[in-house]
């Protein structure tokens, strides 16, 4: 990181606004503070160091809520994990770090973990009082780790991101200059906090001095009516699925107080963008990862300084940080030029845990390799085209699916689509279409949905092969795990 790249100076939030809210609780700063003290004891028997985070095994709930925030404002480091993950991807993990101790709001069935201290939470350490909190929290050591993240796995298992402190300060900054909810305003978690964007809603809140709003699960007419009818609720962090769901309801709007719908961890459709425009919600379309700690660049659709962001733009990647569209051999490409997305910067981490990949990913100049593949146009907005591995190379060209699904999801027989590349010996990859049909017992128009295709795409982007299948496979983030897809059709056709 250059010296010139100051870090931001944070400080914490006055006692008596407020920290946290759900259906039927609320709690202020001062409650986080008394948590902080208390919990501090249970910290220092445990012992949990940057090679021994806390394991954090858990749904989402006010009391992992206050252990993600306490153990950032007493510089604990942590590791999320889905209480449901797979034996092998808990052995994977337990390859490279052990936990210190392990918190788990209910039961889960990893024997592996077994062996390890719990970290137990007493009941009373939710019974709070008016005593004042004498304990030392701060929001600095931007070189120390926050936590580990995973990232989603839709490409491979998934990797373990060790995040500074100065990465989640510089994201913050950098999301600010956009929308930044205000003192008791509510940012809205329903993202799940076994990743960095329901991670960072907790992270922001606590450097924005706003308020966490909760909603454990993603019930989306609790959710339509609080963004439309309670006038704290600011920002909400969705991936476009959640967004496209709250938009089956033709009545949906939000308040006119709310500043924004943050969305991002994937493609997001032209037709999500339009309709939600259409209907006046203020959407502001992200790009990051979890190298990144959440965004890095966003479109916030405002006509800012006079110059207009096109609707399929990201936006301009945020400084300090600097990106580079390289072609194979490396070479950086101009303007309007698609290639291999890299990334450097404040909020760009330094390598993955496991050193190994490291190679793979990080260049000896400190550039991070995304995987993704985009463009800058003249005035540097970024244009996201694909994850790399996902672009389909059929006959010698090169198929984006995300522009045949795009085309298939206006159908209203198909609920949603994903297109990948099936290895093919005449065709190198065969442009395969899987559907999953709106009415699982109507049949599917194929002359009208080849007649559509047709109008829209040139003959070699088309679908060679449709599949019908009943549910895509998804990562906890809602992506959709398109090698699974292809793993799913080679047994199918052994
Ligand atoms: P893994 O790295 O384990 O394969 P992942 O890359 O999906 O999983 P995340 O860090 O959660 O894990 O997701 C970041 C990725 O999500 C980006 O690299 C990019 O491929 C995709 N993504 C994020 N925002 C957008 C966007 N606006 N448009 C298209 N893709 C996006
Ligand atoms: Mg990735």
């Amino acid at each position: 990181m250059g010296s010139s790249q100051r870090v931001p100076i944070y400080e914490l939030p006055k006692e008596n606004l407020t920290f946290l809210s759900t259906e039927h609780q609320s709690f202020t700063y001062k409650n986080l503070y008394q948590f902080c003290e208390r919990i501090q004891t249970h910290f220092e028997a445990i012992q949990p160091s940057k090679d021994r985070p806390i394991f954090i095994v858990s749904d989402s709930s006010v009391e992992t809520v206050f252990i993600i925030a306490a153990s950032f404002l007493l510089k604990v480091p942590i590791l999320p994990i889905h209480p449901k993950s797979k034996t092998y991807e808990l052995e994977s993990i337990l390859d490279q770090v052990e936990p210190s101790a392990v918190f788990s709001n209910r039961a889960h069935s990893m024997d592996l973990l077994e062996r390890y201290p719990e970290l137990e939470l007493p009941d009373e350490i939710f019974s709070f009082d008016e005593e004042d909190a004498s304990v030392e929290l701060a929001l600095d050591e931007p070189e120390q780790i926050a936590g580990y993240f995973l990232t989603s796995g839709s490409t491979g298992m998934p990797k373990i991101v060790p995040i500074k402190r100065r990465q989640v300060f510089f994201a913050a900054t950098s999301s600010a200059k956009n929308f930044k909810p205000g003192n008791n305003k509510y940012w809205l978690l329903c993202l799940p906090l076994n990743h960095v964007g329901g991670i960072n809603v907790i992270y922001r809140s606590l450097l924005y001095h706003s308020a966490v709003y909760l909603v454990a699960s993603f019930e989306e007419e609790k959710i339509r009516k609080l963004l439309h009818h309670k006038k704290s609720f600011e920002v909400a962090s969705m991936v476009p699925t959640m967004l496209v769901k709250l938009m089956e309801d033709s009545f949906f709007r939000v308040h006119f107080n709310f500043k924004a719908i943050l969305l991002g961890g994937g493609p997001i459709s032209m037709d999500l963008i339009n309709k939600s425009l259409t209907r006046g919600l203020p959407i502001v379309c992200s790009y990051g990862m979890t190298e990144t700690c959440a965004q890095i660049a966003a479109n916030p659709m405002l006509r800012s300084g006079g110059m207009y962001i096109p609707k399929k733009s990201v936006g301009s990647v945020f400084e300090p940080n600097q990106i580079e569209i390289r072609n194979d051999k490396q070479e950086s490409l101009l303007y309007n030029e698609s290639g291999h997305i890299w990334l450097k910067g404040s909020q760009v981490f330094d390598g993955y845990l496991d050193e190994s990949i490291n190679q793979n990913y990080i260049d000896e100049d400190g550039w991070f390799y995304t995987g993704d593949f985009g463009h800058i146009n003249r005035k540097g907005h970024l244009f996201i085209e694909n994850r790399r591995t996902d672009l389909i190379i059929t006959g010698g060209e090169n198929v984006n699916p995300i522009e045949v699904e795009e085309i298939l999801n206006s159908f209203s027989s198909i609920k949603e689509s994903a297109v990948v590349g099936i290895p093919d010996k005449k065709w190198g990859q065969k442009v395969t279409a899987f559907l999953v049909l709106s009415d699982t017992n109507s049949k599917l128009n194929k002359e009208e949905i080849e007649k559509g295709l047709n109008d829209a795409l040139r003959s070699f982007k088309r679908p060679k092969e449709f599949v019908i299948i009943s549910k895509l496979p998804k990562t906890e983030t809602h992506k959709i795990k398109r090698s699974e897809l292809i793993r799913l059709y080679r047994e199918a056709t052994k």
